[in-house]
């Protein structure tokens, strides 16, 4: 076990033989430092771009799977300090900065450096270091000035990543192409253990996370993996959550297994700060007890102007929450009136007037509401004919989605896209200001990319809801994989990538579909 005081350090210090001492630019304490193994096990990140900077994260882990909640992943004692290097070159020989962050143990020994007065719209690399250990270097990159005009932007978003249900070689593809941004829709990790005899590979405790240090421990498991550990450190992250980060179709206070809302909110405050340890967020974001506020917006000039939204925090509880009945499930209007209620939303008032006023001011050819779950309207066929709707969905809260959609129809924001996951599937939607009249206008477009893992919805039951819903254009459940994004000021290229299957490590890629969206006209076409 480590011992992290400062006199322990020197101790640790004075007794190895053969140190040789480092460059005199790292603190006193950050040079002394000894580690019988990589304190930088779980890789590094960026994420949370400006136009001059952005979030470097570390987070100190020599036994990264360490279970003992009083030395988390093999720490304890003071906080930390950890020096760090950027550079405009990917060898590190033009240093542009260099410094001492702080490993808080308050937060697990975590990272969150917030960089700013760097150069707008390039990469940078960068590195940290502690006494005799050095991370990899990683690259992050900045946005360009809000008011200049970028002609293009590459960028990749992912969801729904169980460990259990395979390998995520659709993460490593993704690295592969090197995006310049990418954004996490949610079940990055899932809580549960599977019981099924068909998981590819454990998670390591084998039980459902339901504490700090379980949650730390899943995390960990998670950012040990080598696909993800590279994606992190070749391009910038942009984050939001869906539900398994806590637990399977929680809203808000109200979890799925019926605990009291004080309870439940005591797990949720311990799922959210292991969230924020291993995540590049900035301080802001710092869980304030059971509240962490992650909705965010970045522009990437006036090219496009990303929204990220939280539907998980602050929505209305389920429709019909009831015993049995405490996540998502179907209803029909008939069952459940409630789920039509006026009052109900997803993402609650603050974060809707956030989000709307937001779109009415954004200067940005394409605008990009990135958030968790399926927002098209799915109509689903019960045994006796009747339509029913999922109530984790948007389908839970039409009247919210009804608000969202009018007002983009109303005002005067371009190209309103909406990305999402949650349903491992690909989906290409025309959203509709009706979507039970097909000649209704088409107010934006919805992309949702599959799984990186997590196993689908059978394909016999989703092919057969489609004729009820025409505005549909494309769905396909049987793929693992992620969606690459090319934008100009002119179109939108969306590829569903696909990878060849998620038991094998060594899993190939290719395009399963790519669609074209051209500025000014809403609406899926396949290219
Ligand atoms: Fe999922
Ligand atoms: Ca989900």
């Amino acid at each position: 076990m480590f011992s992290l005081t400062r006199r322990d350090c020197l101790k640790t210090a004075g007794l190895a033989l053969g140190f040789a001492a480092a460059p005199a630019l790292f603190g006193r304490a950050a040079e002394r430092r000894v580690w019988r193994a990589d304190p930088f096990s779980l890789g590094i990140a960026s994420g949370s771009p400006s136009a001059n900077g952005f979030v470097l994260w570390t987070r100190l882990a020599p036994e990264p799977e360490s279970y003992d909640p009083s030395t988390p992943a093999g720490m304890s004692g003071e906080s930390v300090p950890v020096a760090y290097e950027i550079a405009g070159d990917p060898l590190m020989r033009n240093i542009v900065r260099r410094g001492t962050a702080t490993a808080d143990p308050h937060f697990g020994y975590s990272v969150h450096l917030e960089i700013a007065g760097l150069n707008p719209q390039r990469p940078y690399w960068y590195r940290f270091m502690s006494g005799d250990a050095q991370s990899a270097v990683g690259r992050a990159t900045t946005l360009p000035a809000p008011a200049s005009s970028p002609q293009s932007l590459r960028f990749g978003f992912v969801s729904c990543s169980n460990y259990e249900h395979g390998y995520f070689s659709a993460y490593r593809h993704l690295a592969d192409e090197e995006p310049e941004l990418v954004l996490f829709l949610g079940d990055y990790i899932y809580e549960y253990a599977d019981t099924r005899p068909d998981v590819v590979r454990k998670h390591s405790e084998g039980m459902e996370a339901d504490s700090l240090s379980t949650y730390r421990n899943r995390y960990a498991q998670y950012r040990l993996d080598p696909d993800l550990k590279r994606l992190h450190a070749v391009t910038t992250a942009m984050m939001t959550w869906d539900d398994h980060e806590v637990q399977n179709d929680y809203a808000n206070e109200a979890s799925q297994d019926f605990a009291e809302p004080a309870v439940f909110l005591h797990r949720r405050a311990e799922a959210y700060q292991a969230y924020y340890e291993h995540m590049p967020l900035r301080t802001s974001a710092r869980p304030n007890g059971s509240a962490m506020r992650l909705y965010d917006r970045f522009r990437y000039g006036d090219l496009v102007e990303f929204s990220l939204i939280d539907g998980r925090q602050y929505r209305s509880r389920e429709a019909c929450y009831r015993m049995g009945f405490g996540g998502g499930h179907f209803e029909t209007n008939a069952s459940c009136p409630e789920r039509l209620d006026d009052g109900r939303s997803m993402i609650g008032t603050a974060q809707e007037t956030w989000l709307f006023d937001g779109l009415s001011k954004s200067r940005a050819r394409w605008n990009v509401i990135a958030q968790d779950v399926l927002m098209a309207q799915l109509k689903v066929r019960n045994q006796t004919g009747e339509a029913t709707f999922d109530t984790d969905d948007w389908d839970g809260y039409p009247a919210s989605r009804q608000r969202l959609l009018q007002h983009v129809h109303d005002s005067t924001v371009s190209n309103p896209i909406v990305i999402g996951g949650d349903i491992h599937s690909y989906w290409a939607n025309d959203l509709k200001l009706d979507f039970d009249n097909p000649s209704s206008p088409t107010v934006a477009t919805e992309f949702v990319g599959t799984s990186i893992t997590s196993h689908p919805p059978p394909y016999e039951f989703l092919i057969k809801t489609l004729p009820d819903n025409p505005h549909v254009r494309f769905m396909e459940s049987r793929m693992r994989g992620y969606v690459s994004v090319e934008l100009s000021p002119g179109t939108m290229t969306t590829r569903l990538r696909t990878i060849s299957d998620a038991s094998d490590p060594n899993a190939s890629i290719s395009t399963l579909k790519t669609f074209v969206v051209e500025s000014g006209k809403p609406g899926a076409v396949a290219a």
